[in-house]
């Protein structure tokens, strides 16, 4: 699946311009500068699919992705900013409730967690909305290769406790690192599952 074709296809900025659904999609979402880009484009291996930005709130579109016809890679914008406005924050929850909602075709949202750094409110607050909206979600920890063996464990252990306590939340945490690529096989037989044959 990975080593097909892959390509952008589509922005979407509002909840009323999506794409007609095509293929199963697989969603990513994770607070700004988590380390989403670079994850995308280790997936599919590519240098700039997904493009790396750490500037806050660049990317404030669903960006879909065609994976050979046969699966959708939709990039969600990055949240958590603790500058962005209110009223950003809510147009944010609101784009992305509507649209986890509204998306029959959604098979699961990898969410992102930064394995250096700890659980913020906005990952909970995310994770809340994720099963109040009865979305499947996996969560992926980043930049495994960015901290100490025993510091890492303890992560992978806290974020292990954490998903165990929601509902919506598959049981599996994949650690990962696109700098390295570990993890990236495991995560890439997990969303190749999804696909059409
Ligand atoms: P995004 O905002 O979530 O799309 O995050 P980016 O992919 O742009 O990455 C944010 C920052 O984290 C950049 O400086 C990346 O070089 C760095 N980064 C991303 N992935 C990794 C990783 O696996 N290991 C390390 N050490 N740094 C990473």
């Amino acid at each position: 699946l990975f080593a097909g074709p892959c390509d952008f296809f589509y922005g979407a900025q509002q909840i009323g311009q999506l794409p007609d659904p095509m293929a199963p999609e697989v969603a990513f979402a994770g607070r700004s500068n988590v380390g989403k880009s670079s994850l995308i484009n280790a997936l599919t291996g590519r240098k700039s699919l997904a493009r790396a930005s750490s500037e806050p709130g660049r990317t404030k579109q669903l960006n879909f992705f065609d994976l050979d016809g046969r699966l959708v890679l939709v990039d969600m914008p990055g949240y958590g900013f603790a500058k962005a406005a209110k009223a950003v924050k809510e147009d944010w929850q609101g784009m992305m409730f509507d649209y986890l909602r509204g998306r029959p075709n959604l098979r699961r949202v990898i969410l992102l967690l930064d394995a250096r750094i700890e659980t913020k409110a906005s990952d909970r607050d995310v994770m809340d909305m994720f099963d109040k909206a009865a979305i499947n979600f996996q969560v992926v920890l980043t930049k495994c290769d960015g901290v100490k063996p025993k510091a890492e464990e303890a992560r992978y252990r806290e974020v292990v406790a954490e998903v165990s306590r929601h509902p919506a939340a598959h049981p599996l945490v994949l650690r990962t690192s696109s700098e390295t690529g570990l993890g990236i096989p495991e995560l890439r037989a997990e969303i190749a599952a999804f696909a059409e044959p």
